[in-house]
């Protein structure tokens, strides 16, 4: 019986193959007819350009990532920060993750302790519509909610600013105490993209250093 197969151009073609195997592949890669083999032809095309949307829609968002990180150090100069204020921030952020570190070149709106180098506000409000978008949601609303809570509150859960500004951390590290820590929790309650998210870099960064 003819067989076809799709030929390495991508085209369907008859299968010349009789005595040795065919160097296209085994039964998998044989079709009963040329438009079987089209249609194959064309999935994996399909395949093959779907593929190439996600990586460059990752490389989009690295570099606009990096615009952000850019356009937040000129603004910070604006802002009437010294140019020693900023190498301090940047010996900071170099090491945090890729998302999170255009927020050590603003000020936080509020006073508080974990502020001095890290907009934690900023940075949390910004992971929180990456992952609820702009519309409104009870999830988004449960994760502003979360986002300032006071370590005092009903629940016992410290504030979600509490988690951002931990794994922002140049000394962060992926470990058990993290793991099971109220602060992982809290993440992983409101942020479970953006946790994956930078615990996957975390480790891929530690893989390297190793
Ligand atoms: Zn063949």
């Amino acid at each position: 019986m003819k067989k076809f197969h799709v030929s390495a151009s991508g085209n369907p073609e008859p299968c010349t193959a009789t005595k040795r195997a065919c160097p296209r592949g085994g039964e998998e890669a044989h079709f009963a007819s040329q438009k079987d083999a089209a249609t194959a032809a064309i999935q994996e095309q399909l395949r093959t350009t779907e593929t190439r949307i996600a990586e460059l829609d990752k490389e989009h968002k690295e570099v606009q990532t990096r615009v952000r990180i850019q356009e937040a150090r000129v603004r910070f100069l604006e802002d009437g920060h010294s140019a020693r204020e900023l190498h301090e921030r940047e010996l900071f952020a170099e090491s945090a993750p890729l998302e999170l570190r255009e927020h050590f070149y603003s000020d936080s709106p509020f006073n508080w302790d974990w502020s001095e180098t890290f907009n934690a506000s900023g940075a949390t409000h910004a992971l929180i519509t990456a992952e609820h978008g702009q519309g409104r949601s009870a999830a988004k609303d449960a994760a502003l909610h979360a986002r300032l809570g006071h370590r005092g509150r009903q629940d016992g859960k410290p504030p979600l600013l509490d988690s951002v500004t931990r794994i922002a951390r140049p000394d962060f590290v992926n470990d058990n105490e993290w793991q099971d820590s109220d602060e992982r929790a809290v993440m992983a309650t409101h942020l479970p993209n953006a946790l994956a998210r930078i615990e996957k870099e975390v480790a891929v960064g530690n893989t390297t250093a190793a």
